[in-house]
């Protein structure tokens, strides 16, 4: 799969009126290399199969913290998740490291700002919802009802 292709596929998975805000078809973490497309919700995550390409998705709103190192040349950029899970983007060129950390402060920043407005946020994809969703209309996440009585 081309670039190209990888990008076109995660455009094609999202939600409509979601774009794809920053592509880096070649980022290594732990050695191994992924694409990475970041939107104004969440981080996809392609990691380069043989056979098949795997897509990973990380909602705005799981991202506790980011982390920038310069280098001289290369920057590393550490995304820490809620929970405790860390992703840690190695040797990237540094206009898309600042890019990327910008976008996921924001992403924070967006979800902190949210989270205390009167609406809810599906805890599995991030997105707004009104009060009374049952059903998050983009992942089909169940909102657990209490029916007791
Ligand atoms: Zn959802």
């Amino acid at each position: 799969m081309r670039p190209e292709d990888i990008k076109q596929a995660i455009a094609d998975s999202l939600p409509e009126g979601e774009e794809i805000c920053q592509f880096i078809p070649d980022v290594h973490s732990e050695r191994k290399n992924y694409a990475l497309a970041v939107t104004s919700h969440r981080l996809i995550i392609c990691k380069k199969g043989f056979i098949k390409h795997n897509y990973s998705d990380y909602p705005g709103i799981r991202l506790e913290k980011v982390l920038l190192e310069e280098g001289f040349r290369r920057s590393t950029v550490t995304l820490e998740m809620k929970g405790g899970e860390k992703l840690n983007f190695e040797r990237l060129d540094k206009d898309n490291a600042r890019t990327l950390c910008g976008f996921a402060r924001t992403m924070i920043s967006e979800a902190d700002s949210r989270a205390s407005v009167a609406i809810k946020i599906c805890p599995d994809c991030g997105a707004q919802l009104k009060k009374r969703a049952k059903i998050c209309p983009y992942c089909e996440y169940k909102f657990g009802e209490k029916t007791s009585g």
